[in-house]
């Protein structure tokens, strides 16, 4: 039996028809790592880090995989972003699907091209606010944190609001 690993992904767009980059990519993601357990709703949210670009969508999945370990994982949602199209700008610009590995069960990992929890999860809302509603009560194995009190402490005063349907 292939043990399952339980892996939270964050992802986000801001160019081109964003709920439709968000669909495909959860369709691709469904096809080659695993079924999604849990979705929040989407997100818009302003842009973090490099202002002067379109506001995002962003969205939090929850999956179950036999893919291991994580850099498998990270292999598959980069040649997702690829196949999309993703074009890369400067670092945080303007992107047609970015798709990160938020947590991989309670693993910490560091190595050159992974990290594990994502960095800087807990000064994004529009990381936060996304995964406090699926996932309150689990706890940042670094911080030591449940995310909703992460989402409560968050310094960063940017809008992550649910996108009026
Ligand atoms: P940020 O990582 O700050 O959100 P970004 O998503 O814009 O920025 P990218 O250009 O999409 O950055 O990714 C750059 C590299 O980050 C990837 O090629 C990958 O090797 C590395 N990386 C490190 N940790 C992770 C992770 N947990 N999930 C996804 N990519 C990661
Ligand atoms: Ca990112
Ligand atoms: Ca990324």
């Amino acid at each position: 039996m292939t043990s399952r690993h339980l892996v939270y992904l964050g992802l986000g767009t801001n160019l081109g028809d964003r709920l439709n980059n968000l669909e495909r990519a959860r369709i691709l993601i469904q096809e080659r790592i695993g079924p999604v357990r849990i979705q929040s709703s989407v997100y818009q949210t302003e842009p973090w880090g490099l202002k002067d670009q379109p506001e995002f969508y962003n969205q939090v999945l929850l999956l179950e995989t036999g893919l291991a370990p994580p850099e498998v994982i990270l292999d598959v949602i980069l040649h997702i972003e690829k196949e999309m199209g993703r074009i890369r700008h400067l670092k945080w610009d303007r992107r047609l699907i970015d798709i990160d590995i938020l947590f991989f069960d309670r693993e910490v990992l560091q190595l050159d091209r992974l990290t594990i929890p994502h960095p800087l999860m807990e000064k994004r809302n529009f990381v936060l606010a996304p995964l406090a509603e699926i996932a309150p009560d689990f706890l940042h194995p670094v911080l030591e944190k449940t995310i909703r009190e992460l989402a409560q402490t968050s310094t960063d005063l940017l809008k992550a609001e649910i996108l009026a349907s």
